[in-house]
């Protein structure tokens, strides 16, 4: 059944800053169980205006300092002068992060088109370079051990940085065609973008087409669909609400017509697993998951795609 997913294929999780006390012990209770899965990244989101700026590096230094795993920080730039999005980062990178998910963030509620609210950067493409600009300033040159040659150091340009940006299958809400998504996401790439997350989809041709347009357009980093098992009707309607997503008519019904919790949030797993593993047998080397900073759900999709058995034996014969 799940002899066609690749060796290789990986994931990771996305999480949001907690806002209380009580949201941030659940939020680390459920980190312990996802770290334990050794994904291959853990990115932290970002409230757009620096509303959860503290939180946000809270999070991510917790798991640099207690884990293994590599931490990715969303940044959002809309609203912040230069010398604001400069500092940002430099505080992310002093902190030790090295990984980010690059993003413009939306306009705050009740901006109109042509008001002034996107600040001195108009896209997330230009936080990318800034990004790059931050960092070889920071650190022009680093020093590397020379194999065989005991105490030799050799000098290389600085340590690179994984900068990631967002992409949408389904055409981000304000763009006005799929070629101006596809020029945006070309841009994010051409700044030094070298890894693309998607927008939550729900089905697997939606997530396949946009990449086939993609690459014919010259898109070449990887791009890594974003999942997320959606367990509740309250929730669903949430996130269309939020993402302007098409609704999936048949997971609205299938979590609509569910008598209880825990078959609901069965309808919810299942969806996104029989998505995962379209995904996975058309060949996607990984799978980033949200994860509303539960462990349940998520991990039972990776269960159920045999990702979870696969990489436990990897490390078993490592
Ligand atoms: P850009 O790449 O600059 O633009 C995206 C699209 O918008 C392009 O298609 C572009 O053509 C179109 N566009 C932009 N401006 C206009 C305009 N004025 N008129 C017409 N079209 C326009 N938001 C947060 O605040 N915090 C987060 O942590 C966060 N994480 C995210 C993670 C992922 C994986 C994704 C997919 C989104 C996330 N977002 C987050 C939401 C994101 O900030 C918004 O979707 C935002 O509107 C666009 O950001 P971008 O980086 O894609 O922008």
């Amino acid at each position: 059944m799940n002899a066609s997913v690749r060796p290789e294929a990986t994931f990771s999780f996305e999480l949001y800053p907690p806002r209380t006390p009580a949201s941030a012990t659940a939020l680390y209770e459920s980190l312990t169980h996802l770290v334990a899965t050794d994904p291959q990244f853990i990115s932290v989101t970002y409230g757009a205006n620096g509303s959860s700026r503290d939180r946000s590096l809270e999070v991510l230094r917790h798991i640099l300092n207690n884990t293994a795993v590599q931490p990715m920080a969303h940044l959002t730039c809309v609203g912040s002068s230069y010398a604001e999005a400069s500092q940002l980062i430099r505080e992310f990178l002093d902190a030790g992060i090295t990984s980010f998910l690059a993003l413009r963030g939306d306009p705050p509620k009740g901006a109109h088109e042509g008001d002034n609210f996107l600040g001195d950067l108009g896209s997330a493409a230009e936080l990318v370079q800034l990004i790059h600009r931050v960092q070889v300033e920071r650190e022009p040159f680093s020093f590397h051990d020379v194999p065989g040659f005991p105490g030799a150091k050799r000098l290389r340009s600085g340590e690179k940085v994984t900068i990631a940006v967002a992409a949408f299958p389904n055409g981000h809400p304000r763009s006005r065609s799929v070629e101006q998504d596809l020029d945006t996401l070309l841009a994010k790439e051409a700044a030094g973008a070298n890894l693309a997350i998607t927008q939550l989809f729900f089905y697997a041709d939606q997530y396949l087409s946009f990449v086939e347009k993609a690459r014919a357009a010259g898109v070449t980093m990887r791009i890594l669909p974003g999942i997320m098992p959606v367990t509740t009707p309250r929730r669903l309607a949430r996130i269309l609400e939020l993402t302007d997503e098409p609704t999936p008519v048949d997971l609205e019904r299938s979590l609509a017509a569910a008598d209880t919790e825990e078959q609901q949030a069965a309808v919810g797993i299942e969806h996104a697993r029989s998505l995962a593993q379209e995904l996975l047998d058309a060949g996607e080397s990984g799978l980033h998951l949200y994860t509303f900073n539960q462990h349940e759900a998520p991990l039972a999709v990776l269960r159920g795609v045999g990702l979870l058995d696969q990489h436990t034996k990897q490390k078993e014969h490592a």
